[in-house]
């Protein structure tokens, strides 16, 4: 057997992401903070990029990281995160749902500045860093919604669609400099954004959360359960890794099958 390449089990091996920095949006909770974790065990330093000013901090905390509270729909403050990480998680946002003649126009341009301004923002101020040094990785979660629409999305499924083209754009510009550009696209994600939508659509049709999530959540998808964060931090991690230099401009549904329609 050859023991040379392997890694010791007990994990106290060369972690691959020692020395880079990443930095994480929305890392406060649910995917992002799984990404910030998972980035900080592969070794990265992390940027905890979050508006929840203790649960950023008590992230920060348990990876070892450094909080930046800020709100993202703030261009000034977003233009004042570091400019010097080597990977950056697009992750924060937001959901609205309403049918688009009742759809609030503010909340529509706070959900365009959060999940479509501020990552174009953030990869203007960090690509130059990364550029320099010849390497980078840029990680969109985008979702389903960035490939297929949903009635009473209309924010979300827009800005998700535009933060696919950003990423495709950033993917051609910045191959020459070997920084990698993608998208996660998630089905529904155990998180508690939707754990809390599960428990009031359980209330509110009269019958059990496990319904809810067959009967309407899973619908279109082929696995019926959802995934879990740790499942796309995974994913996020694999793009940063030597094995995925190859890939850029893609858009990686980790989507149970809904896409497959
Ligand atoms: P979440 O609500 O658990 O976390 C989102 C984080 O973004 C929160 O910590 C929140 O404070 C932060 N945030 C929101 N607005 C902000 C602002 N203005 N400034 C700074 N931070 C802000 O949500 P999640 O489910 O982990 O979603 C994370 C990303 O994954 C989102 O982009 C979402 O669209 C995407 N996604 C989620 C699912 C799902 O089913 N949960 C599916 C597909 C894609």
């Amino acid at each position: 057997m050859d023991t040379t390449s392997a890694p010791p089990p007990d994990g106290s091996g060369p972690r691959p992401l020692t020395g880079r920095t990443a930095l994480v949006t929305g890392a406060a909770s649910g995917i992002g903070r799984a990404c910030a974790v998972a980035l900080a065990a592969a070794g990265a330093r992390v940027y905890v990029v979050d508006i929840a000013a203790e649960a950023a901090k008590a992230v920060a905390e348990e990876t070892g990281g450094t909080a930046h509270v800020v709100d993202l729909s703030d261009p000034a403050a977003v233009d004042a995160l570091p400019a010097d990480a080597d990977i950056v998680v697009n992750n924060a946002g937001l959901q609205h749902v309403a049918p688009v003649h009742e759809f609030p126009p503010d909340r529509f341009t706070l959900i365009q500045r959060v999940m479509v301004e501020a990552p174009f923002r953030i990869m203007r101020r960090t690509l130059p860093h990364m550029y320099a040094q010849e390497w980078g990785r840029i990680v969109n979660i985008s979702s389903v919604h960035g490939l297929r629409a949903s009635p009473y999305k209309s924010a979300y499924v827009t800005a998700k669609h535009a933060l696919e083209g950003l990423s495709k754009t950033v993917a051609l510009e910045a191959a020459p400099y070997g920084v990698t550009s993608n998208c996660i696209n998630p089905g529904y994600v155990r998180t508690p954004l939707v754990e809390n939508q599960v428990a009031a659509q359980a209330l509110a049709h009269g019958i059990g959360e496990d319904e809810v999530v067959e009967q309407i959540m899973l619908e279109r998808t082929a696995i019926k359960r959802l995934i879990e964060p740790s499942e796309v931090a995974e994913a996020a991690l694999w793009l940063c890794s030597p094995h995925a230099s190859y890939v850029t401009g893609s858009s990686l549904p980790l989507d149970g099958g809904w896409t497959a329609h």
